[in-house]
């Protein structure tokens, strides 16, 4: 008698957060209605509100929702970097508006620095960095 094994390969997606400020929430709804074909090979995590006017724009594209940014979201994505399991950082701040959260937002970019992740804080260079989608990392 003989036991066959059958394994299959999921090959892991790399995960992208995206993250946008009140004033710069119909930025990002529309750099993801722009590129939503190319997003959508990726795991998306967003906070709670950028998470749902993407979700409203594009109700196909699958996204995890976290907290609201100002409630601890901004520190789950955070996490996220720092257990490796996000690729890049999309980031549209807004940098006229002061924002109780604002240790939040340091702490978040600082993360992205520490784990060399690509992070775009605006959206000529989110551009750059979904153009160069090869370079995002893979989770480990
Ligand atoms: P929000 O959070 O998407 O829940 O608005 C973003 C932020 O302000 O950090």
């Amino acid at each position: 008698m003989s036991i066959t094994m059958v394994t299959t390969t999921v090959p892991l997606r790399p995960a992208l957060a995206l993250v946008a400020h009140d004033q710069k929430k119909d930025d990002m709804v529309r750099f993801a209605v722009a590129h939503a074909d190319r997003l959508s090979a990726y795991d998306l995590f967003a906070t709670g509100t950028t998470g749902a006017r993407i979700a409203e724009a594009l109700p196909n594209l699958p996204i995890t929702r976290l907290k609201s940014g100002p409630l601890g979201g901004d520190q789950q994505i955070g996490a996220l970097i720092a257990e490796e399991r996000v690729s890049g950082l999309i980031f549209f701040v807004d940098p006229l508006t002061p924002m109780p959260h604002d240790v939040d937002v340091k702490a978040l970019t600082r993360l992205a620095e520490l784990y060399n992740i690509p992070m775009a804080l605006n959206r000529a260079t989110a551009e750059l960095v979904l153009a160069n989608h090869g370079a995002l990392k893979r989770p480990i």
